[in-house]
C-alpha cells in the first residue's frame, strides 16, 4: 500500500466525514441492535394510538418498579414514578442523587401518529354500504389511505361514564375495514387532478359492512344496514349510536411491523413517528447505568396537531411537574429548569434517493448513519423553531463522542421546500435547553413508515448517554 500524502493526512485530520453504522458497529453490536428492534416492534404493535402507548408503557414501568404519582404526592431521592396524564400522555421519572437545582435530564417524545379519527356522528348508509365518516388527524397524504386494511382502535364513554375499549382488526380472524378507490379504467379524470386535491377529507369514508337487518325473511324498512351494524356494535360493546359523540375512535393501518429487505436491516411499520424515539427514551431511562441524574421521560400526545390541549406539550404540566420535584427535594423549580437539558426525541426525514430533489444531501439525515441531531426545525427563515445554542449542543456532542454514539446533524429537506416542527420549542419555552434528536425515517407520515434498526439502536445509545 502506498503511503498517504501530506494532504491526505491533513484532510483526515481536518475534514468531517459522515460514517455509516456498518463501519462503526461491531457484528456483536449489530446483533444487539436487531434484538432491540424486535422488542421495539412488539411495543410499537401494541401502541398504535397514544392511549395504547400510555397503557403499554405503564405496564413496562410497573414491571420495573415504578409507582403511580399524582401532583402533590411525596417524592424521594431514588424514587421511580410515573404521572398518567388522562390516559393520553405520560411522564415517567427517576429521581437521582444529584442536587435538584443542577437540573434534570428530559427525553421528550410523542406517542400520537397521523391517522383517521371518526367524526362525532360517523355512521351512515349509502346505496348498499354502511360507512364511518372520518376526520384525518395530523399531516397525512390522503391518497395513501384508500385500499389499505384499516383497524379500529379507541374508546367509547357511555352514558353514565363507563368507558369501553374498542379494538377490531388486529387479532387473527378479525375483519378489517377499508376506504375504496377508483379503478384505473374509470380514473382518467381523477388522474388529472393534482395529488393534493384528488382526495378530499370528506371522501375518506370507511366501509364497515353491507348486510341489512332482516325481519321475517325480508330486508327491514328504513336504514337496515346501519341498523344491523349498530346491532353488532351494541352486542359487542353495549353502545348505542349517541355514544359515538362521546368516543375517541381511530382508524389506523391494520397489522404488525415487518422487516424490509433480504438483510432485514430496515423495519416498516405504522407509527414509527414518534414511537421510534419514545421507546428508546423510555428504555434508556429504565436501563440508565447510574443513579446520579433525575431523568424524566415524556411521552406526549397531540404533537401531530400542534401540541395544543391538556395532553399536548404546550400544556404547563411539564414545568409544574419539575417544580413539584424540585420543591419536594428542597430545591427551586426556576433554578432547576434553568439548569435542565432536554432532548426533544423526534424523527427527521431520512434522505431518500428516489426523491433526491427535495433534499440538500450535505445536510440531510442519512439512513444507517446514526441518530440525527436537528439543531432547528421550522421553515423558511428559521421561523417557529427552537434553534439550540452551540454551547448546549457542544455538551451533547461531547457526551455522545465519549460514549461512542454514532450521530449526524441534519435539516429536514431543502430550505424553501417545506418544513415542520416538534415539541422542542414548547419545552425550551420553559427555560430548558433543548435540541431535537431522533431516528431518520423514510416515507414519514405514510401508513407504513421505514426506519433502520441500526439508527434505532444508536438513538437508544444516545439517550442512554444523555441520561447517565
Ligand atoms: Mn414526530
Ligand atoms: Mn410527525
Amino acid at each position: 500500500m502506498s503511503e498517504k500524502t501530506k494532504a491526505q493526512l491533513l484532510a483526515e485530520e481536518l475534514f468531517y466525514k459522515k460514517k455509516s453504522a456498518f463501519e462503526t458497529m461491531s457484528e456483536e453490536e449489530q446483533k444487539k441492535a436487531f434484538a432491540y428492534a424486535d422488542e421495539y416492534a412488539d411495543y410499537l404493535y401494541h401502541s398504535k394510538t397514544e392511549r395504547e402507548a400510555v397503557a403499554t408503557s405503564i405496564a413496562i414501568l410497573k414491571d420495573k418498579g415504578y409507582a403511580e404519582y399524582k401532583l402533590g404526592d411525596s417524592i424521594e431521592v431514588g424514587g421511580k414514578y410515573y404521572l398518567n396524564n388522562r390516559e393520553k400522555a405520560l411522564f415517567a421519572f427517576t429521581v437521582g442523587t444529584e442536587d435538584i437545582n443542577n437540573g434534570v435530564r428530559i427525553c421528550a417524545a410523542h406517542i400520537d401518529s397521523p391517522r383517521l379519527d371518526l367524526k362525532p356522528n360517523p355512521l351512515f348508509e349509502n346505496d348498499g354500504f354502511g360507512y364511518l365518516k372520518t376526520h384525518y388527524y395530523g399531516g397525512i397524504r390522503k391518497y395513501q389511505w384508500p385500499t389499505l386494511p384499516l383497524a379500529l382502535h379507541g374508546v367509547v364513554t357511555k352514558k353514565g361514564g363507563e368507558t369501553v375499549e374498542v379494538n377490531i382488526g388486529e387479532d387473527a380472524g378479525d375483519p378489517i375495514f377499508m376506504i375504496t378507490d377508483l379503478l384505473p379504467h374509470l380514473a382518467r379524470e381523477q388522474g388529472k387532478t393534482p395529488l393534493n386535491q384528488a382526495f378530499g377529507g370528506e371522501i375518506l369514508n370507511i366501509v364497515i359492512g353491507c348486510a341489512p337487518y332482516m325481519e321475517d325473511g325480508k330486508v327491514a324498512d328504513g336504514e337496515a344496514i346501519k341498523l344491523n351494524l349498530m346491532k353488532a356494535l351494541n352486542e359487542k360493546y353495549g353502545i348505542v349510536e349517541a355514544d359515538f359523540m362521546t368516543a375517541e375512535l381511530c382508524a389506523v393501518p391494520a397489522g404488525k411491523p415487518m422487516d424490509i429487505g433480504l438483510d432485514r436491516c430496515l423495519m416498516g411499520a405504522y407509527g414509527h413517528d414518534d414511537k421510534v424515539c419514545g421507546y428508546p427514551a423510555l428504555t434508556a431511562m429504565l436501563n440508565n447505568p447510574t443513579d446520579r441524574n433525575t431523568v424524566i421521560c415524556v411521552l406526549a400526545d397531540k404533537e401531530e396537531t400542534g401540541s395544543d390541549g391538556v395532553s399536548g406539550m404546550q400544556c404547563t404540566l411539564l414545568a409544574e411537574l419539575i417544580d413539584e420535584i424540585a420543591k419536594a427535594l428542597g430545591g427551586n423549580g426556576n433554578i432547576c429548569r434553568s439548569n435542565s437539558m432536554c432532548l426533544s426525541a423526534d424523527v427527521n426525514a431520512g434522505y431518500d434517493p428516489s426523491y433526491a430533489e427535495v433534499f440538500e444531501k450535505r445536510n440531510a439525515a442519512i439512513v444507517n448513519c446514526g441518530v440525527v441531531m436537528t439543531k432547528y426545525t421550522g421553515s423558511g427563515g428559521k421561523y417557529s423553531t427552537n434553534d439550540a445554542g452551540a454551547e448546549f449542543i457542544g455538551k451533547i456532542r461531547d457526551m455522545f463522542e465519549e460514549d461512542g454514539v454514532l450521530w449526524q446533524s441534519a435539516e429536514m429537506g431543502k430550505i424553501d421546500i417545506g418544513g415542520g416542527g416538534t415539541v422542542a420549542k414548547y419545552v425550551a419555552n420553559h427555560n430548558i435547553d433543548t435540541v431535537d434528536l431522533g431516528v431518520p425515517v423514510l416515507s414519514m407520515h405514510a401508513p407504513f413508515e421505514i426506519i433502520s434498526k441500526l439508527d434505532l439502536y444508536e438513538t437508544y445509545k444516545a439517550f442512554l448517554s444523555f441520561c447517565k
